[in-house]
């Protein structure tokens, strides 16, 4: 049996035709940028996330960028990154001209929290930029009030988690300006690239819509010196109809998460995702086990037909591009050890139980 690690046959029935039809129409309309379809999808995701304006952008990367950008974040600030953290992420502080430093995860939940943050925060430290990895929340109350008591901001990175709660309220709105990415392979994903600010403030709202647009007012009518980096109609069309069955989507995960964990528990040297009780919310964008067998498991299950993926075998402190920052081997030994045990397992919505059976009997063959 082959099993991939993603596949867009991951839909409730029906849904590849909508996402199809909905692209010939779009296609049709002729207006290929910017437009009706692109204002309804913000509207839409804003109305989903419970209010605020929803402004679409290029990437995810852009999303982060410009989110920093409308904090004046840049030259002399320093901005809190997970050390296990998408690179990204890292790149998009790099970007606007401010120091990434990195926070240790929670070795439960792989999440940066007020415990690990709290240590690396300077006088310099402006903004607080978790993400919720592989679509689990973060610990918002306590990230928040560390963030009031030093006079920080908040900028969530919420690519992994669109539909994630907490507290039972969606993350992505939680932060001062909020950033997240349309990636196919998303949670929420588009049939290209895509992203989208988010935030509660009006005036951010106002200052995001007209950068990402060149920084045009009126039409030819530029009030700053803005960039390009615009969700097209295309993508647009295609999420709102994605969107409309995103909770179904994340709830598919949620059972094949669940099921995994019923079937893998206690075999072998496996830790599972660990989800505590409490506030947090996981959506599994990713489905990650560690094991101290990882490359071996990897080519065995490779053999298998089964393919796996890591996600992230080297952290960003040690790539070749962050070695100005002077980071070395064993500066984050949690992290480090995520990097060398970490093992993302199939899993997406249209993954059939024989599918998931299948991959959990391999799993057990190889451990003893
Ligand atoms: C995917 C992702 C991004 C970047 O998104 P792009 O749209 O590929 O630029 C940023 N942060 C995290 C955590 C991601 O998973």
């Amino acid at each position: 049996m082959h099993v991939p690690f993603f596949t867009f046959r991951d839909f409730p029935v029906g849904l590849q035709q909508r996402i199809e039809e909905a692209l010939l129409t779009e296609l049709r309309k002729n207006q290929l940028i910017l437009g009706p379809s692109v204002t309804a999808f913000e509207e839409e995701f804003g109305q989903y996330l419970g209010g605020g304006d929803v402004i679409g952008v290029g990437n995810g990367y852009d999303a982060l960028v410009i989110s920093l950008r409308t904090l004046g974040v840049g030259s002399g600030d320093e901005v809190v990154v997970p050390a296990n953290g998408y690179i990204a992420t890292i790149n998009a502080v790099q970007q606007v001209g401010a120091k990434p430093v990195f926070a240790e995860p929670d070795g439960h939940t792989y999440n940066i929290t007020a415990e690990t943050v709290g240590p690396v925060i300077t006088p310099r430290t402006k903004v607080v930029l978790p993400i919720h990895l592989y679509g689990q929340s973060c610990e918002l109350d306590a990230l928040l009030t560390l963030c009031r008591n030093h006079g920080m901001e908040l900028v969530e990175d919420f690519a992994q988690a669109q539909g994630t709660l907490y507290g039972g309220k969606p993350v992505g709105t939680f932060g001062k300006v909020n950033a997240t990415s349309f990636y196919p392979t998303k949670n929420l994903g588009a049939v290209g690239d895509g992203g989208a600010v988010v935030t509660q403030d009006a005036a951010i709202a106002h200052w995001v819509r007209q950068y990402h647009n060149y920084g045009q007012s009126r039409r030819y009518e530029y009030a700053q010196v803005g960039i390009n980096s615009r969700l097209d109609s295309l993508q647009a069309a295609v999420l709102s109809v994605k969107l409309s069955c995103l909770n179904e989507l994340n709830a598919v995960r949620k059972r094949l998460a669940s099921q995994y964990h019923e079937a893998l528990a206690g075999i072998g040297d496996l830790i599972l995702p660990v989800a505590p009780a409490g506030p947090n919310d996981h959506i599994y964008h990713l489905y990650v086990v560690r094991t101290n067998r990882r490359e071996a498991l990897q080519v065995f299950l490779q053999k298998k037909g089964i393919q796996t993926l890591v996600h992230y075998p080297v952290p960003p402190h040690l790539q070749p591009s962050y070695q100005h920052l002077g980071y070395r081997q064993g500066d984050f030994p949690l992290t480090e050890e995520l990097a060398s045990t970490s093992l993302s397992l199939p899993l997406f919505p249209g993954m059939t139980d024989s599918e998931q059976e299948y991959v959990v009997e391999q799993l057990k063959s190889f451990f003893p």
